[in-house]
């Protein structure tokens, strides 16, 4: 691949609070980034040279919880709690769904989420190898897993060897730009025999977890009345957290659940748009991140946000915590900017320098279009991004030296066809 050398543009390198170069550059070779920060770079006569002059220069984003193909089911049904939402009006639907009609809702989603700048995407879900295909066609990077639901006769047994064969099949695959976890669902829907048999087959193949946890108040309370213990302590009592293991949502836990978090290193993904949504609640960002546990922001599906957009995400996480602490200094912007980029990438159990622009991470990057009149003037390119930018801004993005999206086109999905694929489906749902 060619080396790739980005000039005159604001670079974000997101490796150290209020860090930025004016005039600054990235430059890429096979893949990864040579260097990153002020001036040119030391310019080679091969050297593709882009000009980014107005443009803001970024990490690409990494949204670490989501089920991508429930793009299917945006709009679907709203307003309701998640047990109700999930369970009268989505499951039913979910467990018609076609391994084709998967790829397509995945591919939906990728668009959807490189057009905002998101570089690396977390997905439980099923028809995984389809899951996968449309990511490795995309060029973007993923993280997946098979969702694992432990409850019924066959106590999730064929999903986790269907998750065997999955890892086995995609882990690494891609250059590396795909990797997989094991998925267990929930500790509602997997008892604690499940979640060490899950354990098990983690350690044997040696790749990482990922569970929902602590999302509402009712689990709580089920969980309690069921094993007695909170959420976080079931799933540890199970053994689960020997394994590294990345919690998604984390909203109702205590100050001893943080504790027992820390000290399995157990990763959290805050996915403050959901949470809302669902009326799931806040998690207790501030309390994590003063504990030392390593976060990062996801979206969660389409059918309970309604949008893949990391920027919202990114915006709640500095803005949300505010309101509900009663204290401006709650979350920073920089703070909200690693969360999602580097936060992710950590909590995914990625490899170093995921999420930053520096010398030898993987060149996953963005470029932001500044001269936009919501982005005028501009004093501290970090704010403008947390609390001003919009993801229409992004003009293009490049995921592991490829470009997926220049001058706001993406170039390696067809943005018609998977139009009219996700129409063609959709419309078997709404009789
Ligand atoms: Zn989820």
């Amino acid at each position: 691949m060619k080396r790739i050398r980005i000039v005159g543009g604001t670079v974000i390198p997101v490796t150290a609070p209020g860090l930025w170069y004016e005039n600054g550059h990235v430059t890429v070779e096979n893949g990864r980034i040579v260097s990153a920060g002020p001036g040119e770079g030391e310019a080679r006569p091969e050297d593709e040279v882009v000009d980014a002059k107005g443009k803001i220069v970024l990490p690409g984003f990494v949204n670490a919880h989501g089920h991508a193909a429930m793009t299917l089911l945006r709009g679907f049904a709203d307003d309701l709690p998640l047990m109700e939402w999930l369970q009268n009006r989505i499951w039913p639907v979910e467990n018609t769904l076609t391994g084709e009609e998967i790829f397509w809702g995945t591919q939906l989603a990728i668009l959807e989420m490189i057009s905002g700048g998101t570089t690396t995407f977390a997905d439980m879900y099923f028809h995984m190898d389809r899951v996968a295909e449309a990511a490795a066609e995309a060029g973007i990077r993923a993280v997946l897993c098979r969702g694992i639901i432990g409850i019924g006769p066959d106590a999730g047994r064929q999903a986790i060897e269907e998750s065997r064969a999955f890892v086995r099949r995609w882990h690494g695959a891609e250059g590396g730009r795909i990797s997989a976890m094991l998925g267990p669902h929930a500790p509602y829907t997997c008892p604690p025999e499940v979640l060490r048999q899950v354990a098990e087959v983690s350690a044997e193949l040696d790749v990482p977890v990922q569970i929902h946890l602590a999302e509402t108040r009712a689990e709580v309370e089920e969980i309690r009345a069921r094993y007695g213990r909170t959420p976080v302590l079931a799933v540890s009592e199970s053994g689960l957290f020997e394994r590294p293991t990345l919690a998604a949502h984390c909203v109702h836990v205590s100050d001893e659940d943080l504790d027992e978090m820390k000290r399995w290193d157990v990763r959290v993904s805050h996915n403050p748009g959901s949470n809302l949504k669902l009326g799931s609640g806040v998690a207790p960002l501030r309390r994590m991140l003063q504990k030392g546990l390593v976060v990062g922001l996801g979206t969660d599906g389409a059918a309970s946000n309604n949008n893949l957009d990391m920027l919202e995400e990114i915006r709640l996480a500095a803005t949300l915590h505010k309101g509900v602490e009663l204290d401006p200094e709650a979350v920073s912007a920089d703070e909200a900017l690693a969360l999602g980029t580097r936060g992710g990438a950590s909590a995914l159990f990625l490899e170093e320098g995921l999420g930053t622009l520096s010398p030898g991470a993987p060149a996953d990057l963005v470029l932001l279009d500044e001269n936009v009149p919501h982005l005028i003037p501009r004093y501290n390119p970090v704010s403008h991004v947390v609390y001003a930018a919009q993801s229409r801004d992004v003009t293009d993005v490049m995921c592991a030296g490829r470009w997926l999206l220049r001058n706001r086109e993406p170039q390696t999905l067809d943005r018609e066809k998977i139009v009219y694929q996700v129409r063609q489906i959709v419309s078997r749902f709404a009789s």
